[in-house]
């Protein structure tokens, strides 16, 4: 029997983003229902056959979701958050919880959406799932299942995709006081077997369960009821238990007592769990080895691959699964529409569609088809010739690297004497006023940087066109007598991508989108050479905004660990090499921002919590160098040039040390959603230097009233002296409006004044 291949998931956005534009015009009331869903089918269809004809067994099902994957779940399982329950759940529900629901909508007081949460390391975003200690649940939503039979109809030998009871109990959270969420499982299992049933009689005969949770280091209680679950939900079905992200290390001897038929494991993420896998694997069991890295975007060294797998094949035969390491959610859709990729570029990537192939073609030699790998164009050079081309390897930066010594991440000063220097050279009142770096992102800027990248506008009138959004924002700041300006970033389209546009070693797609949460997605630019600044970035247009006023004007740039974070990664060099070489380009940004006149420059790190591995037993490895990348960025500033940092999205009680570490002069940080909660770390920790913690959610379209502002501030000046506070948003203003922004701001800084006057007295 030939190897079984397979994959966990294949990205549902479509090619060009079709569900985003469609779930979008649904919202907007321009198509009906039945249009959308006529668009999700297509898709489906077209996924399916992309998977079929490149020969795997297996055709995945369960894995399109509408807004997300596990809010689906949510949906399936009947466990509507109360407030969002009006009978039967279906289609709008599930947006519902997703979206919220204004009052105007439904007529009654509003109801909230449901949080969202990254999913482990990636940047996808889920729904969380809210627990309350009476909650049921009970098959509800049919989606799945009427999958199932499209695919079946349409011939597919079918795999259906479920998240795992476990994962979705872990992945949410308890909306009531007093209990433990795992109490519920009991009852969760009672509808996990009714699904198993329901698949059964759909004549599935191996469904794959994700149970992603079992890469963590597991606390006991949780890898402990996996033996009962698995058990209880035992049928006629076979199930595949699917891991992915990081390794079983820490679960691998309860997951082979599990009652199941067969372990994914992602040989991506973690390749040096192999051998101890299949040594403990029981002797019925498959293993599906997730070999093609779902995460990024190179295509596999599948010479390498075969070499590795052989022995294996040799010892599990027909038992060894070819698979992808996670699903395929995480990577963009199809390297065919890259034209304008150079032949060679191109030659090193593999999307969806193309590690589709690698997945089959990999099964293919594995069963002695050994021309199988050769005979493919793409694959007849050795992946060697990369990672040794001298374009992509660069001495000049090499030599940089190799000189790096703890000296260069250390500022000249400590931050005690740079604040009296900075106090000297910036002259601030009590409490400054500032911004977070973006103004509005218009219409209008929209259709220029449309026009200068079609070519329909010339780089000198789109440069014409910037400045005069430069001066329209530093007018309006001094208007609403701010103390600390910004020039408003109009000319970025994104914060990272705009850096790896302007940055050498970075190649940017046309249509490399990732789902990134509901209809929203994300195009990371992919780093693939060593990573160099030939001129400078920033300089023109700070100092442009500079000349404009007498105020300080604040530079912005994207710091380090942002970047990598928010790009694809090489893979030939580490993610702190990587680091590294950002931080190098950034530094000489930072000196030059510097001898131009800017006092005053913000390196943004709002995804440095998100670099963490998911074992907390790596993270101090990693903190260790994202910080110091941060550092190196940072310390070619004078002792009189303040640096500022801005972090958002994210809890950062848990790595406040290493915020601290990052000695940046200020830090504006979001807080105001959580009413100042946040402050109470840096008030424990006792933050040494200055801190803005953000009192305008700027998410919100609702305009924060003076008074609001003034209790946030006062409420941070109990855990913060007011010397060392700063007055701001707690994010940058890019997705709202003139109107809105200016409003608020005027609040802000008519709060921030009646409580200088109040505390000078
Ligand atoms: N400077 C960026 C802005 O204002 C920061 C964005 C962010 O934190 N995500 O848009
Ligand atoms: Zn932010």
């Amino acid at each position: 029997m030939a190897t079984t291949t397979h994959i966990l998931g294949y990205p549902r956005i479509g090619e060009k983003r079709e569900l985003k534009f469609a779930q979008e015009k649904y919202w907007r009331g321009e198509i009906n229902q039945a249009e959308l869903k006529h668009v999700g089918a297509t898709l489906r269809d077209k996924n399916w056959n992309i998977q079929s004809e490149a020969g795997l067994s297996f055709t995945t099902a369960g894995d399109f979701a509408w807004y997300d994957h596990v809010l689906a779940t949510t949906l399936l399982l009947g466990h509507v958050p109360k407030r969002h329950a009006t009978g039967f759940p279906d289609l709008d529900t599930l947006f519902t919880v997703g979206r919220g629901q204004s009052k105007a909508d439904c007529g009654c007081s509003g109801a909230a959406a449901s949080d969202m949460t990254k999913w482990f390391n990636t940047n996808y975003h889920y729904i969380v799932p809210e627990f309350s200690k009476d909650d049921t649940f009970e098959v509800s939503w049919p989606q799945l299942f009427e999958e199932v039979n499209e695919a079946v109809k349409a011939g597919h030998s079918v795999k259906p995709v479920l998240l795992g009871p476990l994962s979705y109990l872990y992945l949410g959270k308890e909306v009531e006081e007093g209990f433990d969420r795992l109490a519920l499982l009991p009852r969760l299992l009672a509808a996990y077997q009714a699904i198993l049933a329901k698949l059964a009689s759909q004549g599935v005969e191996w469904v794959q369960i994700d149970e992603p949770i079992l890469s963590l280091e597991l606390e006991d209680k949780w890898a402990d009821a996996f033996k009962l679950a698995y058990q209880v939900i035992r049928c006629d079905i076979k199930v595949l238990l699917t891991t992915y992200f990081d390794s079983v290390s820490d679960t691998l001897d309860k997951i082979v007592g599990l009652s199941v038929d067969g372990l994914h494991v992602d040989l991506s993420a973690a390749p040096e769990q192999l051998e101890e896998v299949v040594e403990k694997l029981p002797d019925d069991w498959v293993l599906s080895a997730g070999v093609v890295n779902g995460r990024n975007v190179w295509r596999s060294d599948l010479s390498e691959q075969l070499l590795r797998l052989q022995p294996v094949k040799e010892r599990l035969g027909d038992k060894l699964w070819i698979a992808t390491s996670c699903s395929l959610l995480h990577s963009p859709v199809d390297l065919d529409l890259e034209p304008a990729l150079s032949e060679e570029v191109r030659s090193w990537f593999a999307f969806a569609k193309q590690k589709v192939s690698e997945v089959a073609l990999l099964g293919r030699a594995l069963d002695g088809d050994k021309n199988a790998i050769l005979a493919c164009d793409t694959y007849s050079q050795p992946i060697k010739d990369r990672k040794t081309a001298t374009h992509v390897n660069k001495p000049q930066v090499q030599s940089r690297l190799n000189s790096i010594s703890a000296s260069l991440a250390q500022r000249s000063a400590p931050y005690l004497e740079r604040a009296v220097h900075q106090a000297e050279v910036l002259d601030l009142p009590l409490l400054p006023t500032t911004t977070i770096g973006s103004f509005p992102q218009t219409g209008e800027i929209r259709v220029q940087r449309n026009a200068f990248r079609n070519g329909q506008l010339s780089e000198a009138d789109y440069k014409q066109a910037l400045k005069g959004h430069i001066a329209d924002a530093v007018k309006r700041q001094e208007a609403l007598d701010l103390d600390v300006l910004v020039h408003g970033e109009a000319e970025r389209n994104d914060m990272v991508e705009y850096f790896a546009e302007n940055l050498d070693g970075f190649q940017t797609t046309k249509f490399g989108w990732v789902q990134s949460y509901g209809s929203r997605c994300v195009k990371p630019a992919i780093v693939v050479a060593d990573i160099e600044r030939e001129k400078p970035i920033t300089v023109e247009w700070s100092t442009y905004a500079q000349s404009l006023t007498r105020k300080k004007m604040k530079g912005m740039l994207t710091g380090p660990v942002t970047i990598l974070c928010w790009t694809f990664p090489r893979e030939d060099i580490s993610r702190k090499q990587i680091a590294q070489q950002l931080a190098l380009a950034l530094r000489d940004e930072v000196t030059d921002l510097q001898s131009a006149g800017i006092n005053i420059i913000q390196i943004d790190e709002p995804a440095i919590r998100e670099g963490l591995p998911l074992k907390k037993r790596d993270h101090d490895e990693y903190l260790k160098w994202a910080v110091d990348a941060f550092k190196i960025s940072a310390a070619g500033a004078r002792s009189e040039t303040q640096i500022h940092t801005h972090m958002c999205y994210s809890e950062f009680n848990e790595i406040i040390d290493s915020v601290a570490a990052l000695d940046a002069d200020v830090i504006t940080i979001e807080t105001s959603r959580s009413n100042m909660e946040l402050l109470k770390a840096f008030e424990d920790f006792n933050y040494p230097n200055e801190i803005g913690p953000g009192v305008y959610d700027i998410h919100s379209p609702n305009i924060p009233t003076e008074a609001w502002i003034e209790s946030l501030i006062k409420k941070a000046a109990e855990k913060i002296p007011p010397q060392r506070l700063w007055v701001n948003p707690d994010c940058g203003l890019k997705t709202r409006n003139w109107a809105e922004t200016e409003a608020a701001l005027s609040n802000l800084v008519s709060a921030t004044k009646k409580l200088r006057a109040e505390l000078d007295l």
